[in-house]
């Protein structure tokens, strides 16, 4: 191992205490594994409501810290939970700007204030090392939220400490407006277009990839992705011209969270070599879900998926006449722009029986999908990482996904040429391919000796997907970046 080092993960999000989406899982799997290395981990996060209503202790460590926004400051309080056992989360807090219902926005959307939150909180972060005396080696910035305190790591504060800026999600460029610049603190040539200028405003997610020392996005396909026009959103040339700095590594899974082994919230357990349990579960999904007896024999698909334009909901609906003619039963369990929602409730009534549509985010269903599917549908947009086709490869549900981003990375499609594959890929972004790509599971899945040949490739080979991998590849950067001159 290398020398243990002090890391300061700086997020909007953490599982459990603050979690909208993957960002949220990926700080808490990130950290623990980081800390299972050795290293010194904490979490800072700002304080929100549900974190003040949540039952574990917050202890006080400083307050009424004054944090500099101009001409003005604003008071923070820092306080001190337990995010796990041994993991420490450092909390920023500030009533009227996160003492809210959601995290980015409640039911009437988002919050018009999001960057001046998150300038705040940034702009936090040093007097916050000071107060709990951690002064860290490395800073690891997650998103837009995050990307001012690289930029302020470059005016001095916290000299001894180097950053990393992660980029789950480059759509969301974090555009500052104009009443909030002054807030930033920094100088004015920062504000120019080859370092925090975008189309006339501050981006605070370009203050990240400028002035952090390393970047890091979520897969090794994503970070050349993010160089092409087609998924840059505007910041290709941007990101190329800092592609020196730039590494793709993959999220894990955490396998203590998510095992067909240990699964208690499936119907059955099972486990490659011990497979009968997948039936059950497959059983129990038909039964729940009110689809007809015929999907217990027939390939059944599964989708569990925020339904937006990303995830490639246009593609299903475009093809799901013939999706459905090729004797595929399918369940989709999802939120999100109502046309979609709408539209699957439509389809439930057309297709009784053949599809199952159930509306809103629910953990437990998830799961019971994920086991009791024989196929899982995942046509993305982009996908910088993902992680339900990994859950899926680990509970032997043989995605049928868009070659992008992580999907790309870890789902096998080779014509066997790689080994057995696990998958089926298509590239273009059409509904033809994709459906071309359904016809080939349904197809495989009428070969029993093949499909289970897949089946047991797929559960073997996600034990790859581990957090542990993920945070060696962290430390080789970190290692390699403190290794450059005048870092650390
Ligand atoms: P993204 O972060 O873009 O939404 P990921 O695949 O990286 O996509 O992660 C999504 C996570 O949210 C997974 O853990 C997935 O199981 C979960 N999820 C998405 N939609 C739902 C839902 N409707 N109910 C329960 N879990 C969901």
């Amino acid at each position: 191992m290398s020398k243990p080092l002090k890391i300061l993960m700086v997020s909007a999000e953490a599982a459990p205490l603050a979690k909208v989406g993957g960002l949220g899982d990926a700080v808490y799997g990130l950290s623990k594994a980081l800390a299972g290395l050795g290293h010194r981990v904490k979490v800072a996060l700002p304080v929100y409501g549900n974190i003040l209503k949540d039952a574990r202790p917050l202890k006080q460590k400083a307050g009424s810290v004054p944090v500099e926004m101009g001409r003005h400051s604003m008071p923070v309080d820092f306080l001190e939970t337990e995010l796990e056992k041994g993991i420490k989360a450092l909390l920023v807090r500030h009533d009227p700007l996160f003492d809210r219902q959601g995290i980015y926005a409640d039911q009437f959307g988002l919050f018009g204030d999001n960057p001046l939150r998150f300038i705040l909180f940034s702009k936090s972060i040093p007097a916050l090392a000071k107060a709990f005396d951690f002064e860290p080696d490395v800073i690891i910035a997650n998103d837009w939220h995050t990307g001012l305190v690289c930029a302020r790591l470059n005016l001095g504060d916290l000299p001894k400490t180097a950053s990393i800026f992660v980029i789950h999600n480059i759509g969301y460029t974090g555009i500052v407006l104009p009443e909030n610049i002054e807030a930033l603190g920094v100088p004015d040539f920062f504000l120019t277009s080859d370092l925090m200028e975008f189309y006339g405003s501050p981006s605070l997610l370009k203050a990240g990839i400028a002035f952090c020392d390393a970047l890091v996005t979520v897969s090794p396909t994503h970070a050349r992705e993010i160089q092409t026009p087609e998924y840059g959103a505007g910041l290709d040339g941007f990101v190329r011209h800092h592609q020196s700095k730039l590494s793709g590594i993959l999220n894990g899974v955490d396998f203590s969270l998510w095992n067909p082994a240990d699964d208690k919230l499936i119907a059955a357990t099972y486990k490659p070599g011990k497979m009968a349990g997948k039936a059950i579960c497959k059983k129990a999904l038909v039964a729940q879900t009110g689809l007809a007896q015929a999907a217990q024999k027939a390939p059944l698909a599964g989708m569990v998926t925020r339904l937006v334009t990303q995830k490639g909901i246009d593609l299903l609906l475009e093809r799901i006449e013939s999706i459905m003619a090729s004797g595929l039963h399918l369940v989709v369990l999802g939120s999100g722009l109502a046309h979609y929602e709408d539209a699957l409730k439509g389809l439930v009534a057309r297709f009784a029986g053949q599809l199952a549509f159930v509306k809103g985010y629910n953990e437990t269903l998830a799961r019971q999908i994920i086991a009791g599917a024989d196929i899982f549908l995942m046509p993305s947009l982009y996908e910088p990482c993902g992680l339900t086709q990994m859950y899926a490869l680990k509970y032997g549900t043989l995605p049928v996904a868009r070659r992008t981003g992580g999907l790309a990375d870890t789902i096998r499609d080779t014509a066997g040429t790689a080994g057995p594959d696990t998958g089926f890929l298509f590239d273009h972004y059409s509904a033809h391919a994709f459906a071309g790509a359904v016809d080939r599971a349904v197809e495989t899945f009428g070969r029993p000796d093949s499909w289970n040949m897949m089946i047991k490739a797929a559960m073997t080979g996600a034990d790859e997907f581990s957090w542990e991998k993920s945070a060696l590849a962290y430390q080789k950067v970190i290692e390699q970046m403190r290794a450059a001159p005048g870092k650390g």
